[in-house]
């Protein structure tokens, strides 16, 4: 493999290795032998050969995982114990930065500060966060009412550990995910099988080592690399997995929930979204403007929260449409190991005929190409950042989740607020949405009236560790981050003495 900009040494020396699955805290081959090969979005070279697991390991690795709740030390763990193990990893994702930023970039295609400005220090924070929690997971005393007159009651309840959870995760953001998905599981007790995604499996690996090295015990965390339709399909269908976390597409999200019918396992799921990205006059456009094109563009666009329905009021509509189409034309495009690059290429060559179809698609519905819609002619799969005018609520990128560098900008004519959420809420999805504006009034009362997980108001996107984040309407159930994401892991006990 050659990239342009030199990889640190033990980058080089992860990539070299011949990798396999963690489970029941050894390194082991797929059962059947089978591997697949990992590829860098930008050279479109094999960097990696990862096992293909399958059933028969998810069997291996849900029965370590079941061995490792129902007779290891980790549910039992002193509450400070799990705490110093959860720290240590977040030591050792910061230590091992470097490593982490550009296996990530290698692997998913992203830009640098998308890999090393932020998904490294989101998942150092989030183990970091959760290793605050372990003793402070409470249950109530409840007054209850006695029976009868001349007996007493106590009554409370006590926070457990649901038991052994999968965990499921997509590729646009494939360390990020994985470190919100264990940090809470870890934190509640929990132990885990995690399936990261086929097509960005690398991070999730060297968490893996660092989760040995910390010296967690042996089959808390295990990590089954493999396809979704055959190691996925059989953690959700596992009747000893209790509870399903899942994050990719709404179209998958309706699988496992039928796959985890059989024994009612617990699932949430976080889903993908259409963002409404609302702009008033009367905003500070010098912000707002490139605050779209970054919204719609992060990631290559291949993003949940992505702004792809910016709503433009029709005094202002002009000037963001050229706003946001100029911010695109000066996006650097080219891999992300060079700082100078703002956008990376899509996954693979399937997204990007996927996100093409679309850009197809705009014109032919009556939508105006502004900027962008063409692939660059060089290796890797580069797109253009793409931005649509004149759009309708009837057009495919409209409804659609494109999950690429696409937007559409429409225009909106009325002050009423009403109205105005009846724009935004007009799709199924639920996750995320923003109103630009100046007017305190308008911003709150727009705030409660779209259906979204996380409203920004004068910012697009996630607020931090710390607060929830999860969908409305088709765009999941449940919420992470915070303490919301440790009550997926919780159940709860209602304990009654009578005295
Ligand atoms: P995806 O196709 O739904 O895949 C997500 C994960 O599910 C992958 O690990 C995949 O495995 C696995 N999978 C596929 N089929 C399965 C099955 N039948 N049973 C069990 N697991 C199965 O989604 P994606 O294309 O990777 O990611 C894009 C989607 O994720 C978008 O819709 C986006 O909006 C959503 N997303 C949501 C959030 C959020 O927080 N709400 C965040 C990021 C992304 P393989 O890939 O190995 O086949
Ligand atoms: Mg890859």
């Amino acid at each position: 493999m050659s990239t342009a900009t030199p990889l640190s040494p033990a980058t080089a020396d992860f990539l070299s290795k011949r990798h396999r699955m963690l489970i029941g805290g050894e390194w082991e081959d797929a059962a059947s032998g089978k591997t697949i090969d990992v590829f860098d979005p930008a050279s479109e070279n094999r960097i990696a050969v990862v096992p293909a697991g399958e059933a028969a390991d998810i069997n291996r690795a849900v029965a370590a995982a079941r061995h490792a709740f129902d007779g290891g030390p980790w549910p039992r763990m002193a509450p400070s114990e799990r705490s110093k193990l959860l720290w240590k990893l977040a030591e050792l994702i910061e230590a091992n930065g470097q490593k982490l930023t550009e296996v990530e970039i290698l692997d998913n295609g992203m830009p640098l500060n998308p890999a090393g400005g932020m998904a490294v220090p989101l998942a150092a924070g989030m183990f970091r966060y959760y290793a605050g929690w372990p003793s402070k997971i409470l249950g109530d005393t409840i007054p209850v009412d006695p029976p009868m007159s001349g007996v007493e009651v106590l009554t409370y309840t006590r926070k457990e550990p649901i038991g052994v959870v999968g965990q499921i995760t997509p590729w646009n953001y494939p360390l990020g995910m994985a470190a919100m998905k264990l940090g809470p599981a870890l934190a509640a007790g929990c132990t885990v099988v995690l399936k990261p995604a086929e097509q960005a499996p690398l991070s999730a690996l060297i968490l893996g080592e660092l989760i040995q090295d910390a010296g967690f015990p042996p089959g808390v965390v295990n990590i089954v690399t493999g396809f979704g339709e055959t190691a996925g399909a059989a953690l959700t269908a596992h009747p000893d997995v209790d509870k399903v976390a899942f994050t990719g597409s709404t179209e998958v999200g309706r699988i496992i929930l039928k796959a985890a019918a059989g024994n009612l396992k617990k699932v949430s799921l976080e889903l993908g979204g259409k963002s409404p990205f609302i702009i008033f006059p009367d905003a500070n456009l010098e912000r707002a403007i490139p605050a779209a094109a970054f919204a719609a563009f992060f990631l290559q666009g291949q993003n949940c929260m992505c702004g792809s329905r910016i709503f433009a009021h029709r005094k202002i509509y002009d000037m963001v449409v050229e706003g946001v189409a100029a911010v695109a034309k000066t996006m650097k495009i080219g891999p992300g190991l060079d700082p100078a690059n703002m956008i990376g290429p899509l996954i693979s060559a399937e997204q990007l005929a996927r996100v093409q179809g679309y850009v197809a698609a705009g014109p032919k519905e009556g939508a105006t190409l502004v900027t962008g819609g063409k692939r660059l002619e060089r290796k890797g799969y580069f797109m253009e950042p793409t931005v649509f005018a004149n759009a309708n609520r009837a057009m495919k990128i409209v409804r659609e989740e494109i999950f690429g560098p696409v937007t559409a900008v429409q225009p909106f004519d009325t002050d009423d607020l009403e109205a105005i959420a009846r724009l935004a809420n007009d799709t199924d999805y639920g996750l995320v949405g923003s109103v630009w504006t100046r007017d305190l009034a308008t911003a709150h009362k727009l705030a409660a009236r779209v259906k979204a997980g996380t409203m920004g108001i004068n910012t697009h996107g996630l607020a931090g560790i710390n607060a929830p984040f999860g969908g409305y309407k088709q765009s999941g159930w449940g919420r992470e981050f915070g303490k919301e994401s440790l009550d997926l892991y919780l159940e709860t006990k209602t304990v009654v003495a009578h005295m």
